[in-house]
């Protein structure tokens, strides 16, 4: 972002935006609790764990299938091994018992929280995730996935299935935060002042998780799964990057999932349409020899206010907020001949978000020529600064919600409301239908209930199988149904 460099104090500010607004979710790593601390989770009162109590036992028996057939299925201690006794030539919900039994083997509970825990100790900011892209390789040479490697430097496209259409792809990210850990347990970041507060060590490990499932049932796909590990999603877009490199090549549609703490552990929630709004910066210069600048800056601060208070729907959600401002010296016996201002926009369509662009630049021009001053401002629009919004599509919504349901029954589903966050993975869904989920990991018996970019920030892991079974449901029933 060359504009921070210009601009110590903007940049404290840009840098307090990305760390507690700009993207998106929350994570935290949760010290292991007793079991017993664990299987008391109703002190909690909006916990439904009904459907989480029951994960060892399959919800839905499909018509061919008793009761005792289904829990008489054995597996061997490695998935691939493991033998499947359901074709899923038509998907059912008994393929979905299946995926959620593989999923949540101790074994393989284990193994993804083992995954998490080493990528949480070592977190690396963005395009510099050498070491997370290392471990998530070896993974998948031992799973005998293949994959191409670099896209966007530290960038993975793996795949798995037929190598033939259709072809569809789930996503994760892979960097940190530069946050000091305050979350005190055995796994804590060893790398001082950087921190997976976003949850993208759960997104890695839950995808590689889904891929350990999916080259399980390898002869089951109808089609093509690519799993994208993605650098870069707090800052640099690294999805804009991961698509100029090839990631999207044939794929016909994409999912991912963000972690949330609003939501209870394992619980997936997703609406359909926008889900995230387009984020941007602006930074203003109003300059004036013989008249004075912090005059007109400050008559603009005001009117930028208008903008959304009087001129946009109130029920189309739009924010405008002038986050600094500043002279460039504290001389107060020298009127000021510059005055630099800016902030940050949101909007929840395309359309808004062009219109408060144009808006904004109206006003703070308008506003300095009633002062005798001039202006300039610079939106960043060839930096990686904007990102558009979130917009899920429909069908693939409904998707989602009718592979959760099949997995793990109706109250393990629930719909989200959108929020002013930014992630870059609408960068995806501007090219090929998309939709992005929450998977909840709220869990106060746990602790997990702060916000993401929080330095308090963990999870409950036990979401990690239920993710993971989750991106390998959605992706095989996609395979199936088109
Ligand atoms: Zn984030
Ligand atoms: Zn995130």
């Amino acid at each position: 972002m060359n504009f921070i460099l210009k601009n110590s104090q903007f940049l404290q500010i840009i840098i307090i935006l990305i760390a507690t607004i700009i993207s998106c979710t929350f994570i935290s790593n949760a010290p292991e609790k007793s079991s017993a601390q664990i299987q008391n989770p109703r002190k909690s009162t909006d916990h439904d764990f009904s459907y989480f109590e029951s994960l060892n036992k399959p919800i839905f028996k499909s018509k061919n299938q008793s009761s005792s057939s289904s829990s008489s299925n054995s597996y061997s201690n490695s998935l691939i091994e493991k033998k499947i006794e359901n074709d899923c030539s038509v998907w059912s919900r008994a393929c979905g018992e299946e995926i959620l039994e593989m999923a949540t083997k101790p074994e393989n509970v284990k193994w993804i929280k083992s995954i998490r825990r080493k990528i949480h100790e070592n977190p690396e900011l963005a395009f510099e995730e050498h070491e997370t892209s290392a471990l998530i390789r070896k993974e998948l040479d031992e799973l005998q996935v293949k994959y191409r490697f670099p896209l966007a430097k530290t960038g993975i496209r793996a795949m798995i299935g037929t190598g033939k259409p259709p072809f569809v792809a789930i996503r994760a990210d892979m960097d940190a935060l530069p946050i000091q850990e305050a979350v005190e347990w055995e796994h804590k970041s060893k790398n001082a002042g950087k921190m997976h507060a976003c949850g993208h060590d759960a997104h890695s490990a839950m995808l590689l998780g889904a891929a350990r499932i999916l080259k399980a049932r390898e002869n089951h796909l109808k089609g093509t799964v690519i799993l994208i590990f993605q650098p870069a999603e707090e800052a640099g877009n690294g999805a804009k990057r991961m698509i100029k490199d090839g990631a999207l090549e044939n794929v016909e549609a994409i999912f991912a999932m963000h972690i949330s703490h609003l939501i209870p552990t394992a619980v997936i929630g997703s609406r359909s349409g926008p889900l995230l709004a387009g984020c941007g910066f602006f930074k203003a210069v109003i300059t004036g020899e013989l008249a004075d600048p912090i005059l007109a800056a400050s008559s603009s601060v005001i009117s930028l206010q208008g903008i959304v208070s009087r001129e946009s729907n109130p029920l189309d959600s739009q924010v405008v907020s002038v986050t600094f401002l500043n002279n460039g010296d504290d001389d107060v016996d020298v009127r000021a001949k510059k005055v630099e201002f800016g902030g940050t926009l949101r909007a929840f369509s395309n359309t808004s978000f062009n219109l408060l662009l144009k808006r904004i630049e109206e006003i703070i021009i308008a506003q300095a020529k009633v002062y005798k001053c001039s202006a300039t401002v610079d939106f960043f629009k060839n930096s990686d600064t904007i990102y558009p919004p979130m917009v899920n599509d429909d069908r693939m919504y409904q998707h989602v919600q009718n592979s959760v349901i099949d997995l793990v029954g109706p109250t393990g589903f629930r719909v989200a409301q959108p929020v002013m966050g930014a992630e870059d993975f609408s960068f995806y869904s501007e090219i090929i239908p998309a939709a992005f989920f929450y998977i909840g990991i709220k869990n106060e018996t746990l602790g997990s209930i702060h916000s993401p970019h929080s330095p308090h920030f963990m999870i409950d892991e036990n979401a990690l199988p239920i993710g993971a079974a989750t991106h390998a449901a959605i992706a095989e029933r996609y395979l199936n149904k088109h």
